[in-house]
């Protein structure tokens, strides 16, 4: 016990009040007494006592009502009651107050020194348990601070020794991190492009546009071109509470081994079409040369089919590759609705067939496009062939021209099989066949590359989205024609 405490005694005079002074006194306590609400206040203000006792009709409001305003001020200040005598509801009554205690005559000396003493070993207890664990979790604190700094050093250097760019931007695209491959595949010297603006400190073309076209929540994936050759695919990421993420990967190899891909199916295409005119023509031939038996007649016609079958796949190859080449330059005013019902004309019969219901819907305002007719229309045959070839009987099919701003918005919906995710960014590429696509249906999987390279021939975007099971929409965006 220390012989400096302060007990606070808030007791309306009376002989109880007098000889608890003196017993607590004689104790060797500091012993402070109020009279009233604001004497109590006052001596509180003037040094916050070590105990409290106060009397249950103390003040107008009360001991209870008072003792429990006082705890929310300080909730380790130990309080005890007095009542005038005692009663059953009494130590509930102190309980749900969350005081320490509560005092009834009579009262002996000894007993009223005895019960500060507990309560001020109790709040003297609850004191250092709450030093110590304020000790504590400011220690814990402090170690996960420098964990973190020991770690944030770690990531510093695993980021900057990766080989693909990565470069952070702030919510404003202000860079915030760039590692030493962007200052390298940028040939950015040592000037520091940090807290610049990316497209101020890396002023490139195709950067630019990734970013433009990120705001839009489409494209997140753009290349990158260099002109001493190099590639590199950029993607763009938000990240949450910070800004975004640009990561560049090195994809020239690859670029390189697509072309020479391309190059020796163009080659190889461009030799078959000549014995495959030949096949085709002697067939025709045969047929006119004398009776044939019914059954040779129909292995004739099986011959044929599969001649041609090869011939428009090889003509869809060098198509590929007249397109990818560059060699598609006609551009006239098209308009997409009336390419668009050829097209369904075309496949009026197999609609029928399956029994598929068709929605056309074309938005009054939507405008022409600069483009190549035949390919358009081609576009629109795969996109619209596609979902119906992909979509059981009975199902439905929706065509929608759009404008979007300058841009022209065609969307071929169907409740076909679908795609699975992880193969929904690969169906764009050559030869590719979904996992899911049904035995005995055929195709080559060139028809999606040939609708990318007409789109993008026609600076525009192409991409699906797709639930396996339910259906897929593809989309493309093309530019209207100013
Ligand atoms: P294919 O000749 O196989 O139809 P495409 O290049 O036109 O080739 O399409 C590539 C693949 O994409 C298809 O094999 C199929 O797996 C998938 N696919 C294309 N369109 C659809 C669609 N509307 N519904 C479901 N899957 C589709």
């Amino acid at each position: 016990m220390s012989k400096k405490d302060l007990i606070l005694l808030a007791l309306h005079p009376s002989p109880i009040l007098d000889l608890m002074e003196c017993a607590l006194f004689s104790a060797g306590f500091a012993v402070a007494s109020a009279r009233d609400r604001q004497g109590m206040e006052k001596a509180i203000h003037e040094a916050i006592p070590s105990l409290l006792i106060i009397g249950e009709k103390f003040s107008s409001e009360g001991g209870f009502p008072l003792s429990q305003e006082i705890l929310q001020r300080f909730p380790t200040l130990p309080i005890f009651l007095y009542a005038e005598k005692d009663s059953d509801g009494l130590a509930i009554s102190v309980l749900k107050a969350g005081l320490s205690g509560y005092l009834y005559p009579p009262i002996k000396n000894s007993e009223l020194v005895d019960e500060v003493q507990r309560g001020l070993t109790r709040a003297r207890k609850l004191g250092d348990w709450l030093r110590r664990e304020v000790k504590r979790t400011t220690a814990s604190l402090a170690e996960k601070a420098d964990f973190s700094e020991g770690e944030r050093q770690k990531l510093d250097a695993i980021i900057s020794n990766i080989q693909d760019g990565v470069i952070v931007m702030d919510k404003r695209r202000r860079v915030i991190l760039a590692n030493r491959a962007v200052y390298d595949i940028f040939d950015l010297k040592d000037a520091s492009i940090l807290g610049k603006l990316l497209t101020d400190a890396i002023p490139n073309e195709d950067l630019r546009a990734l970013l433009a076209r990120a705001n839009d929540g489409v494209l997140k994936y753009h290349e990158v071109n260099f002109n001493d050759g190099r590639v590199y695919n950029a993607q763009y990421t938000p990240i949450p509470h910070v800004g975004s993420a640009v990561t560049m990967q090195d994809i020239s190899y690859l670029k390189e081994l697509d072309r020479l891909k391309s190059d020796f199916i163009h080659t190889i295409s461009h030799d078959l079409r000549s014995p495959l005119t030949a096949i085709l023509g002697y067939a025709e031939l045969v047929e006119r040369t004398g009776q044939l038996a019914p059954t040779q007649l129909e292995f004739l016609h099986r011959l044929q089919g599969s001649a041609q079958h090869i011939t428009t796949l090889v003509n869809d190859l060098l198509d590929l590759g007249r397109l990818d080449a560059g060699f598609d330059t006609r551009r006239e005013a098209v308009r997409l609705d009336n390419v668009l019902k050829y097209s369904l004309d075309l496949f009026e019969n197999q609609i029928r067939k399956k029994n598929i219901k068709l929605t056309v819907e074309i938005a009054p305002d939507l405008k022409t496009l600069r483009a190549n007719p035949i390919r358009i229309r081609q576009m629109l045959d795969n996109l619209v062939g596609n979902a119906i070839k992909y979509t059981p009987e009975h199902g439905s099919v929706r065509v929608g021209l759009s404008m979007e701003g300058d841009q022209i918005v065609m969307k071929v919906a169907d409740t076909g099989v679908g795609i699975p995710p992880e193969e929904q960014g690969r169906v764009f590429e050559k030869f590719y066949r979904a996992s899911n696509v049904a035995k005995g249906l055929q195709g080559s999987g060139v028809g999606l590359a040939i609708v990318k390279s007409i789109v993008e021939s026609h600076q525009g975007r192409v991409w699906v989205e797709s639930t396996l099971g339910e259906g897929s929409t593809f989309i493309v965006l093309l530019p209207a024609q100013e």
